[in-house]
């Protein structure tokens, strides 16, 4: 089996430096790249204030934090991924931008190099069509935040080889995560059952049933849930929401899927959730205050 030295990550948003977290800590070299130099920037200071963290709850040594931090290249340039063996793409979740950096990171890397999409929804066998190695190409799907959450669900293409997936399993397990299988369709499994639940939350909202707060205790308390369906909206980031019930409404053509309009007006008006200080909760303050 092919072994992987250096895993190299697209986007630094809060999907893609924590996936540089936990591969640093774990002793891979990483290569993290982004288009934006601010958010490389931003990206990096996160991953140190969350390892700073780890270390205050003992869970790391502060040794452990400054090799990690030694061990991420930060990039503003896709080349940079010429000696990468892995590639995780964790960019904005549109279909035609992650075609394009496939495309792009393809001519880069080099032929034995595995490429790995950490998309919420869209096919994995459609992305992997654009690369030149649809067999070496993986779905990887990391949960938020990364260096907390335990699972990462693995999607074969429709031409995923059997060392791509073995290899994908031994990353996985070596970054401390455990696997589940899903099959490679519409928003595969966590987020086919999750994000329904998230839009009727949206919906109950838009027709009065009950407001942010009343929906949010009613499911922390009612269905024993550890965060209320509209603040992990606001978490995820109600763009990435939008976009995985529209690839549902499409790629499953059932009406039941139809993302609800309220959700779809809040990311019109720029409200992404926490990444952007508002949502269905205002994160200006100390506490975050309900909008509506
Ligand atoms: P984010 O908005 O925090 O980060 C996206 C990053 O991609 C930004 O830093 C942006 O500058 C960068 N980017 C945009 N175009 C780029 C390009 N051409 N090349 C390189 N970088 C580019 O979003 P996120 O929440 O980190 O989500 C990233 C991916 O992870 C999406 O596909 C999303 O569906 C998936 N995901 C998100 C969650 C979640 O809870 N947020 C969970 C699992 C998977």
């Amino acid at each position: 089996m092919a072994e992987i030295r250096t895993v190299g990550v697209i986007g630094a948003g809060q999907m893609g430096n924590g996936i540089a977290h936990v591969s640093a800590l774990a002793g891979y070299e990483v290569v993290l790249t982004d288009v934006s130099e601010a958010a490389l920037a931003k990206g990096l200071a996160a991953i140190e204030a969350n390892m700073t963290r780890q270390v205050a709850r003992q869970v790391i040594t502060p040794d452990d934090l400054k090799a990690a931090l030694k061990r991420i290249r930060p990039s503003a340039d896709i080349k940079a991924h010429a000696a990468s063996d892995l590639v995780i793409e964790a960019a904005t979740e549109k279909r035609e931008l992650k075609e394009q950096i496939f495309r792009a990171v393809s001519e880069v890397v080099p032929p034995h190099a595995f490429l790995a999409t950490n998309t919420s929804s869209i096919s994995i066998t459609r992305l992997a069509s654009v690369t030149d190695r649809p067999e070496r190409f993986i779905g990887l799907h990391f949960m938020n935040p990364v260096p907390l959450m335990k699972l990462v669900e693995v999607i074969r293409g429709l031409n995923t080889d059997q060392e791509t997936f073995e290899t994908a399993i031994t990353y996985a397990k070596r970054i401390g995560k455990t696997t589940t299988n899903a099959e490679d369709y519409p928003a595969f499994i966590v987020n086919r059952v999750l994000m329904p639940m998230i839009n009727e939350a949206v919906y109950t909202l838009y027709e009065g049933v009950g407001n942010v707060e009343s929906i949010d205790t009613a499911m922390r308390l009612g269905a024993n849930h550890p965060m209320g369906p509209l603040q992990l909206a606001d978490f995820i980031g109600l763009d990435t929401c939008l976009s995985i019930m529209q690839v549902l409404h499409d790629g499953l053509a059932d009406t039941k899927y139809r993302p609800c309009p309220l959700l779809v007006k809040f990311v019109e008006a720029g409200w992404l959730g926490k990444k952007s200080g508002r949502g269905f909760y205002d994160y200006s303050g100390d506490h975050p205050v309900p909008t509506r």
